[in-house]
């Protein structure tokens, strides 16, 4: 989709997803908070629009990457707030800085000028519509790159629905199968049916009738950050994206470390153990999915190596 229909779209559905601020149903957390009249949700952001960096990120999976970097946009808050968050200091301890929509559409459009090939919104869920907002002067302002939509995978099918012709690649987490991890780690027993759901509609939607042409960039990605301890149930959700998802590249990733609360959880308070990774790495192998790996403790967090070398 061009940028001229992307804003049409944009003007139609703004207004309604500006009202949900006023009592926030933005993500499953339904907070039913005036954000408007400044009140705070669960994601511990009000009306602002706050950022903490934007940069390229060439360490991302090598299609979002590409030669240019991904011009990736870090925004303060989180609806998930996992408890082993490796940024926790903007996702839970508000870091960052507070930015009208039209900064944050220069901040767009710099990227672009810097040799950006998308620009990747990380966790901009509740931020929505001062993100719909700063994307239609970015639009105007001649942006002319794909939108990478990079979430938690904690996401309303409905809201994913009403944005999903803007977006043009879903970068989405898959991050437990199990509910009571969920609860656990996210306070959230909900999130494997949130995640499935979610996943399963993009899916019929990017691989069906509904398909849209995308251009060049991959159309969804779907990530799993391995956690130590927790084999089986990366095993049991690889093979369930395996029979329900097939042909969706996944990307396995073991940068997890025992960051923000994780100290506090036995399972969880050290990083993941080269065999663990291994086993994981043979499970997925076996299945032959589209994707990537990420390399071991990798040194600069690069997001993944191709799981075929013929992908290359
Ligand atoms: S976006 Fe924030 S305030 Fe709105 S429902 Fe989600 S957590 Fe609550």
């Amino acid at each position: 989709m061009n940028p001229k229909t992307k804003i049409k779209v944009i003007d139609k559905i703004y207004p309604e997803l500006l009202r949900k601020l006023e009592s926030c149903t933005l993500c499953p957390r339904n907070c039913h908070v005036n954000r408007l009249k400044d009140e705070k949700g669960y994601c511990g952001q009000n009306k602002n629009l706050k950022i903490y960096s934007s940069f390229l990120h060439f360490g991302e999976e090598p299609p979002i990457s590409g030669k240019g970097g991904s011009g990736t946009i870090f925004f303060s808050g989180c609806s998930l707030r996992c408890i082993y968050c490796q940024n926790y200091k903007f996702s839970q301890l508000d870091n960052g800085k507070i930015m009208e929509e039209k900064e944050l559409a220069k901040v767009m459009l710099d990227l672009e000028k810097k040799g950006a090939q998308n620009i990747n919104l990380v966790t901009p869920t509740h931020f929505l519509p001062q993100i719909l907002k700063a994307l239609k002067i970015a639009f105007q302002g001649g942006l002319n790159l794909p939108i990478v939509y990079n979430s938690s995978g904690y996401e309303k099918k409905g809201i994913v629905k009403v944005i999903e012709p803007i977006v043009d690649c879903w970068l989405l987490d898959f991050k437990y199968i199990n509910p009571k991890t969920g609860l656990n780690y996210s306070n959230s027993p909900k999130y494997p049916n949130i995640a499935k759901e979610v996943v399963l509609y993009l899916y019929k939607q990017r691989n069906g009738p509904n398909k849209l042409n995308r251009g060049q960039i991959t159309p969804i990605i779907i990530r799993h950050l391995v956690l130590p301890n927790h084999i089986e149930e990366s095993k049991q959700l690889i093979l369930w994206l395996n029979e329900n998802t097939p042909n969706i590249p996944i990307s396995i990733m073991s940068q997890y470390q025992p960051y923000y609360n994780a100290k506090n959880f036995s399972k969880i308070n050290r990083s993941l153990s080269w065999e663990e990774y291994n086993q994981i790495k043979k499970i997925t192998e076996d299945l032959e999915p589209d994707g990537w790996f990420q390399e071991f403790r990798p040194q600069e967090n690069l997001a993944g190596i191709y799981l075929k070398e013929n992908d290359r």
